[in-house]
């Protein structure tokens, strides 16, 4: 049983998908060869320049005119995704539909003028002399390499910030996903963008590493630690600049003044949302003792009433491909054989049909067990009593992973004190980690969960290079080098730096 399936023809690789809901068959793609990806790069390089040159508010109407297309085709993007995924309606909507939306809309606001030329105001003796304009440039092409998890807004996100700095995209979606990736495809030619503005290259991971071998200006990589390393040595040969957004192990913390009620509900749609295969799902759980038998009791009740099921209005949706559930099968049973406990769920759900693993809530765990320390992906909520807060946050900090993370307390000094010291790429406080929904948030992860950002002001500018252009009506510098122009640099260094005073305002 598989997901996808490749067919090697020798000339052409062939997928073969399944729906994870009920393992039909709903599609098969032909894997782009390798001269293909050579054409789609020397088309997306020709499409860029004319592309540059369209002023920021017209490229801006675009995403207004991708909105409206969203909007007309939101059932047929839905019906795709789930049928791909097997995520539940109301997820297709907010993580697909929703947030692609708010995106467009989001950077088609902000772009003109966080990308236009930026004045930046000269400091000490250059102020008489110079000014300082920094244009942002658009980079080239950029390569965009996708997972399965967020299959249509993991892929249109980076395009749409990539997109409004001036560059052209090329999309390689995860095998496990094509069609939603298609789709980003499909909607801007829809929305009327310019022919090879937007590409999706359709293959698995020898696709993607072709497509850097073909040198793109940037690549904007999400995906698993191990493929982004990969990514990394690739891009190094050719110094081309990239982003990686990896893997996850977020940590929840509950303080003994957190609302109780409000963390349990927190605790279970943190760890079960998209059915656990969430970049910023909660992975692992630091309840502080004094809370910890109320708090577990309410998270018990809370996953019972969970909803599983293949149609209608579920909670918890399919696993998306076959070996992600055997990944969530191995990390439960290694939990359980080292002493963990199993209060609700725990295995496959043997009622339905498709890739379905049930809400699972473990007790008992510590960091000796893979669902305390690997990434799970899958709708388990792991739960450790502590002493205090402080062991919370060591144990929250003991880890290789350093994407997202999440606080709950009433005291917001705490909550904030606490956020800052975790060590991770973001935080919220008495929220599951939802930054990459916010689009003000640069979103990026430290330690071995991701290198550079996307999204807000710094995502969007590192689709473009900043190139400042120093102007001035005459040179500040030329020979000759003579005893009078050495004195003349020693009286100005004294004159702004050497008054204690002056410094202050000339720094
Ligand atoms: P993956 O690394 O297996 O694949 C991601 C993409 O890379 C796919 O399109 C794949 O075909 C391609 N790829 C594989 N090998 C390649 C190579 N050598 N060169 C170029 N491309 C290659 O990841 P996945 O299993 O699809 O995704 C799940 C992972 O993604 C999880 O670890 C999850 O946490 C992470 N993720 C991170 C974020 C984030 O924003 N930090 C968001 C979503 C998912």
């Amino acid at each position: 049983m598989g997901i996808f399936t490749i067919s090697d023809q020798g000339y052409k690789k062939t997928l073969t998908l399944q729906s994870p809901a009920d393992l039909r068959v709903v599609g098969n793609y032909d894997c782009a060869s390798h001269e293909e990806i050579k054409s789609a790069m020397s088309k997306s390089r020709i499409a860029q320049k004319k592309w540059a040159e369209v002023p920021l508010i017209y490229r801006a109407e675009l995403m207004h005119k991708v909105i409206d297309v969203i909007i007309e085709n939101q059932d047929h993007i839905m019906n795709v995704v789930m049928e791909e995924t097997g995520k539940p309606i109301q997820e297709a909507m907010s993580m697909e539909i929703f947030s692609a939306i708010d995106s467009l809309a989001f950077y088609a606001k902000r772009a003109p003028k966080w990308l236009r030329d930026e004045k930046r105001s000269m400091h000490g003796p250059m102020s008489f002399l110079k000014k300082t304009k920094v244009t942002y440039k658009p980079r080239g092409v950029v390569a965009v390499i996708t997972p399965w998890n967020g299959p249509f807004i993991l892929s249109i996100n980076p395009t749409i910030q990539a997109l409004l700095a001036g560059n052209s995209v090329i999309i390689k979606p995860s095998e496990v996903t094509p069609r939603s990736g298609k789709l980003v495809e499909d909607i801007f030619l829809m929305a009327d963008a310019p022919q090879d503005l937007v590409q999706v290259i359709i293959g698995d991971g020898l696709a993607g590493a072709q497509l850097i071998d073909e040198v793109p200006d940037k690549v904007s990589f999400t995906g698993s630690i191990a493929t982004g390393k990969k990514i990394a040595k690739q891009c190094s040969e050719n110094l081309i600049p990239f982003s990686l957004e990896l893997g996850g192990k977020d940590a929840m913390i509950v303080c003994s003044d957190a609302d109780i009620d409000d963390a349990a509900k927190g605790a279970v749609i943190g760890s079960c949302m998209n059915a656990g295969q969430y970049c910023c799902g909660t992975e692992r759980i630091y309840v502080v003792e004094d809370v910890y038998d109320e708090f577990v009791e309410k998270v018990v009740y809370e996953t019972k009433q969970l909803n599983q099921s293949s149609e209608g209005f579920s909670d918890i949706g399919a696993t998306f491909w076959d070996k992600q559930l055997d990944i969530i099968e191995d990390h439960v049973e290694d939990a359980v054989q080292k002493g963990a406990h199993i209060l609700v769920g725990g295995k496959r759900n043997p009622s339905l049909k498709g890739l379905y693993f049930e809400p699972t809530v473990i007790i008992n765990v510590n960091h000796q067990m893979k669902v305390m320390t690997d990434e799970t992906f899958g709708p388990v909520i792991s739960i450790m009593r502590v002493k205090s807060e402080n062991e919370a946050l060591r144990l929250a900090n003991d880890s290789y992973y350093g994407l997202n993370g999440n606080v709950w307390t009433q005291n917001m000094n705490k909550g904030m004190n606490l956020a800052k010291a975790m060590e991770t790429g973001a935080c919220s406080i008495n929220d599951m980690a939802m930054s990459y929904g916010v689009n003000e948030a640069p979103f990026g992860g430290i330690k071995q969960s991701g290198l550079g950002s996307v999204n807000g002001k710094e995502g969007l500018r590192s689709y473009a290079h900043a190139m400042p252009i120093i102007i001035g009506k005459k040179s500040a510098s030329s020979y000759p080098y003579t005893e009078k122009s050495f004195k003349d640099m020693k009286g100005a260094l004294k004159f702004f730096w050497g008054n204690k005073f002056l410094r202050r305002i000339w720094g």
